[in-house]
């Protein structure tokens, strides 16, 4: 791996919390989101890039994910997150009017598992939050954000909120079953942390996940990565990027021509049948 400190001037954009999540950055840098988009469906993520397509997703899950997530940044972005999402958060009509969704209400039972919990109180709380990280992997520039990092103590920490921490998710690339960790690409976005906290502080820091599920009660977990098992599946994950990162470079670019998967959103909402598919191969 390259370990370059300057890394900011690899890229022409300044990268700031406020132009964090814009394409305009995007264009400029990699990130864990836009790769795994990318090995979703190449037509999808490129029309999501370059404007062309927004999908309806239900935005709740991201909503709930930013809550909880604001609340143990600190009261004021708690509140400022609140006060910019009232309306999708509070319910308008009926009986229930003027109070919490109810995911919400499973967000704030989801924080009082998580505040109840010594280790994350001692490892989570006291870090430093959303510090952008950049760097260059495999040659291209590359940002992240570290949900807490402790510098001085040698690791950092990803919040995730998770239907059931111990369901196994179905792959159909591989024909197995994976738990939540693998099957949400997690394994690229701690070997990228990794790598990115290094360049960008030049120290090696330890990931962690706490995770909690949205479950009644919350389900909650604290991960590590130490095992062997783990160091392999982080090897195999960054391997993986150095691999498929050149292709969605030049598909950014305009040099090659996105592949559709004919399955997610984007491609059915602008499908034209142009052939038979054989029956038995559905
Ligand atoms: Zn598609």
């Amino acid at each position: 791996m390259p370990n370059k400190k300057n890394s900011l001037i690899t890229s022409e954009c300044q990268l700031t919390a406020n132009n964090y999540y814009t394409h305009e950055t995007d264009r400029a840098y990699m990130s864990v989101s836009l790769f795994k988009d990318f090995l979703k469906c190449e037509a999808c993520a490129l029309a999501k890039l370059n404007d062309e397509w927004q999908p309806e997703e239900d935005k709740t899950a991201l909503l709930v994910g930013n809550y909880i997530h604001s609340y143990f940044e600190s009261g004021e972005s708690h509140s400022k997150f609140i006060e910019a999402n009232q309306s999708s958060m509070f319910s308008t009509r009926g009986k229930s009017k003027g109070q919490l969704k109810a995911p919400y209400k499973i967000a704030d039972e989801m924080i009082k598992q998580l505040a109840n919990q010594k280790l994350f109180k001692q490892l989570y709380e006291p870090g430093e939050k959303e510090v952008i990280v950049t760097g260059e992997i495999g040659g291209f520039p590359w940002k992240g954000k570290i949900d807490s990092l402790r510098k001085m103590h040698g690791f950092f920490c990803d919040l995730k909120t998770t239907r059931d921490i111990h369901q196994k998710i179905w792959n159909n690339q591989t024909r197995q079953k994976e738990n939540f960790v693998e099957a949400y690409g997690y394994y690229y976005q701690m070997a990228v942390y990794i790598e990115l906290i290094r360049q960008t502080f030049d120290i090696d820091c330890l990931p962690f996940i706490f995770a909690v599920s949205k479950q009644t009660p919350p389900d909650v977990e604290a991960l590590d990565f130490v095992s062997d098992e783990s160091q392999e599946l982080l090897d195999l994950a960054m391997q993986d990027i150095l691999d498929k990162q050149p292709r969605i470079w030049k598909l950014i670019k305009g040099e090659e021509k996105p592949k559709r998967c004919e399955q997610c959103e984007y491609c059915r909402a602008t499908k034209q049948l142009t052939k038979f598919v054989h029956a038995d191969e559905l």
